[in-house]
């Protein structure tokens, strides 16, 4: 038996989006799963723009989720070139075969000729089907359609009578007319190829096993089977994946629909956490890269890959009716074309943070703060490199911060423990409300004085003494605590306030209140 070979076969359009990754994922679950090869195909035979360009963040994407690939761009292969605009020669050869089998014909009709003949049918209400009244048989007819200022086109000769089955490895059997079918245009005028005989030629010629790729492609693949046939060609076995849906409804994710999208309560506060962040560390918040249906937004906020990879796997497939959290290799052990759905996968932000939550909860304290580090050195809290203490104090925040983290990048929420005491912004609202307030600021003072001849500075020892302070003054904590917090962290919310005390540490508390007893 021959090697499991999958493809994935981007168009380089500058994003990676969550339904084309889903779709890299699965080729990729399936080439691995089997042992065989997953091969990176770039669509680029209509590209106008600079392909390196917009490719790079199809391939970064890609990297950062850990879908690895064994032949393609970077990496090279036996069945190279992998870029479509590198292999017309190919393409040429195929279509001149087609010409000379009789599989297709150059069509000198002119584009308002074949328009009048589709709009014809459509005031008879007949399927459109070419009239082939401008083939040239032979050179000779060629050369008088071309005396006349005619142009070709080489398209398909399909069969007009019978059928096709296709047996889809999610779908089943899916029977096509071929009555149906037009003459697909193959080659332009100008001499260029199309995508349907271009995919045909290299799936065959980078001997992929299993085409596995979206559900619009599925109307595709009778014209590809017929170039496939007529040019000898083994049929790989195809596989049409459900389309990832919008949030609460049946219609396909686009990236062009945020603000619709943003009508959806969790979709929005998915997008609003992420602004947060990008606020915070200077990412451009530009609707066209920065955005939840596509996978950059992601990496840009902190999310782990692996929980967005466990996510992106329950797009449409699952194990069991129970099983939800999956690591890679257990995505690879466990995946099969046999459990995905046919029924479009809805997009649930949701349960993406859930899943995340999930994945993050996993680590230790030490990966979490690895991981949040750089965003703090990106918002300029923390230098790079960092040194040993400022990485100890990521590491007790995010101790003490628990499941107030989602995501590596929300450690710039607190950001007040890691600005310099003199630097502390304080909440000009939470000032009046909280230090202002009458008897506020000898309450302030006085507690000052306790905490600077505080032998020791950790969470149960300063609660321990806060009660103490409270039965010697006669007050309630609510009269006392939320000045102590917006003095030391310039907030009126935050970490609790002996974690928060206890992670400033005496000096740094004592200068802290010192200035806020300034504003009062
Ligand atoms: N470039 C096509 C797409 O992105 C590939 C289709 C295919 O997999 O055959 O949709």
């Amino acid at each position: 038996m021959s090697t499991t070979r999958t493809r994935f076969a981007p168009s380089p359009t500058g994003y990676l989006h969550i339904g084309g990754v889903r779709t890299a994922l699965f080729c990729w679950l399936f080439a691995r799963k089997h042992g065989g090869q997953f091969i990176l195909r770039i669509d680029d035979t209509d590209q106008q723009r600079n392909v390196q360009e917009a490719l790079e963040p199809i391939l970064h994407g890609l990297r950062w989720l850990g879908i690895d690939w064994d032949e393609g761009p970077d990496v090279g292969g036996p069945h190279g070139p992998y870029y479509q605009s590198l292999r017309w020669k190919w393409y040429e050869e195929a279509a001149e075969r087609l010409l000379a089998s009789g599989h297709a014909y150059r069509d000198y009709a002119r584009t308002e000729e074949v328009q009048a003949e589709r709009e014809a049918a459509q005031r008879e209400k007949r399927p459109f089907v070419a009239s082939r009244r401008f083939i040239a048989e032979t050179d000779a007819d060629a050369r008088r359609f071309e005396a006349d200022g005619r142009k070709a086109v080489v398209r398909l000769k399909m069969p007009r009578e019978g059928n096709l089955v296709v047996n889809d490895l999610i779908r089943g059997p899916v029977d096509f007319e071929w009555a149906q079918e037009q003459d697909h245009v193959i080659r332009r005028a100008d001499g260029s190829c199309l995508y349907h005989l271009a995919s045909t030629v290299d799936d065959h010629a980078m001997q992929i096993t299993h085409v596995i790729r979206a559900e619009e492609h599925l109307s595709n693949t009778p014209r590809q089977v017929f170039i496939a046939q007529a040019l000898g060609y083994e049929l790989p076995q195809y596989a049409h994946l459900p389309f990832v849906a919008e949030p609460g409804s049946k219609t396909k994710l686009s990236k062009r629909k945020l603000a619709k999208y943003l009508k959806n309560r969790e979709f929005a506060q998915l997008l609003e956490h992420g602004r947060r962040i990008a606020d915070r560390i200077g990412v451009p918040a530009d609707p066209e890269a920065f955005n939840p249906v596509i996978v950059g937004f992601y990496e840009k906020v902190g999310y782990l890959p692996e929980a967005l990879l466990n996510y992106l796997a329950l797009l449409g497939w699952s194990l069991d009716e129970r099983t939800e959290h999956f690591g890679r290799d257990q995505l690879i052990e466990h995946f099969s074309l046999e459990r995905v759905n046919r029924a479009p996968a809805g997009f649930d932000p949701a349960k993406l943070s859930a899943f995340q939550q999930w994945h993050f909860n996993q680590l230790g304290t030490e990966q979490k703060a690895t991981l949040a580090l750089p965003f703090l050195q990106r918002a300029g809290l923390v230098p790079a490199p960092a040194g040993g203490d400022a990485e100890r104090l990521v590491e007790r925040v995010m101790a003490a911060a628990g499941d107030r983290l989602r995501v590596a990048g929300d450690i710039v929420a607190f950001d007040e423990f890691f600005v310099p005491d003199d630097q502390l912004l304080y909440d000009p609202k939470a000032v009046d409300k909280r230090l202002r307030k009458e008897g506020a600021a000898d309450l302030l003072r006085k507690y000052r004085e306790r905490l600077a001849t505080l032998e020791t500075f950790d969470p149960e020892t300063l609660e321990h003494d806060m009660h103490a302070f409270l039965e010697a003054e006669g007050i309630q904590v609510g009269q006392i605590i939320h000045a102590v917090r917006v003095a030391v962290t310039g907030k009126q919310a935050g970490l609790g306030m002996f974690d928060a005390l206890a992670l400033l540490g005496r000096d740094r508390a004592l200068r802290r209140i010192d200035r806020a007893l300034v504003l009062t």
